[in-house]
């Protein structure tokens, strides 16, 4: 059996293996981008072979990839402070309204005036809410996509519901979804899910989910 320290040092060793690891990729990653870019801009005739499209959609893989196994790295340490939480999650909204209004996707708020002042990690509950609307408008049909996003008062904390009526999740995949590097999607990272629930559960919070194939889906989380 292993004590409370020995977890923890096992699990800050991961950490910063998993960073230098991420680290030692992105800098030739930085040098091949540049490099192919310097090729680019030299010899344009390049971009007409039908690989190049290819080599450069990897690329921007592989650095999507970086930025989120970053993330997902750090998902779990948490900086809390006192948050205004009802303006708070209204900033976080009206940052994202011009991406579904571009996407011709509507959103619904329902966000009550009195929310208690809560103890957040405003970057990393921003982080969350934002992987599960991008899961969310990616899920949509276009045009007719929608979207709900509303808060309910509990005693202690506050209830998120997320709803879209989007493809839907089988149950066989609801099973799968929180494993790092699940995905459906042709460039998915599968990393989104997998940092929610950390960044949920280092707040002490919970998440489920509902959906059916067709029916759209709705993610529950309860933050205390
Ligand atoms: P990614 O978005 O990169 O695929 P995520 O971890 O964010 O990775 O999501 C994992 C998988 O969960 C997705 O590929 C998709 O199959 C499923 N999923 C998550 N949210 C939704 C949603 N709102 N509607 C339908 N499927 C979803
Ligand atoms: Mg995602």
């Amino acid at each position: 059996m292993c004590n409370d320290n020995t977890v923890d040092k096992l699990k800050n060793e991961f950490h910063y293996t998993l960073s230098k690891f991420s680290h030692e990729i992105r800098n030739p990653l930085t040098l091949i981008s540049s490099g192919l870019q310097m090729i680019a801009s030299a010899h344009p005739e390049v971009q007409d072979y039908k690989q190049w499209d290819d080599i450069m959609d990897n690329l921007d893989y592989v650095k999507e990839l970086l930025n989120e196994f970053s993330t997902f790295n750090n998902a779990g340490r948490i900086n809390l402070t006192s948050t205004d939480t009802g303006t708070y999650l209204k900033t976080i909204l009206s940052s994202v309204k011009p991406t579904l209004d571009y996407l011709d996707i509507q959103l619904d708020t329902d966000i009550p005036d009195s929310l208690p002042i809560m103890m957040l990690d405003q970057i990393r509950i921003r982080q969350m809410l934002l992987n599960l609307l991008k899961n969310a408008w990616e899920a949509v049909p276009v045009p007719g996509g929608k979207i709900s996003f509303s808060v309910r008062l509990k005693n202690p904390g506050i209830c998120i519901d997320i709803r879209d009526n989007g493809c839907g999740i089988s149950p066989e995949q609801q099973a799968e979804i929180f494993q790092p590097f699940f995905t459906t999607k042709e460039s998915g990272t599968g990393l989104g899910l997998p940092v929610v629930k950390q960044v949920v559960e280092a707040h002490d919070g919970s998440i489920s989910v509902e959906s059916a194939p067709d029916h759209g889906t709705v993610f529950h989380i309860f933050l205390g």
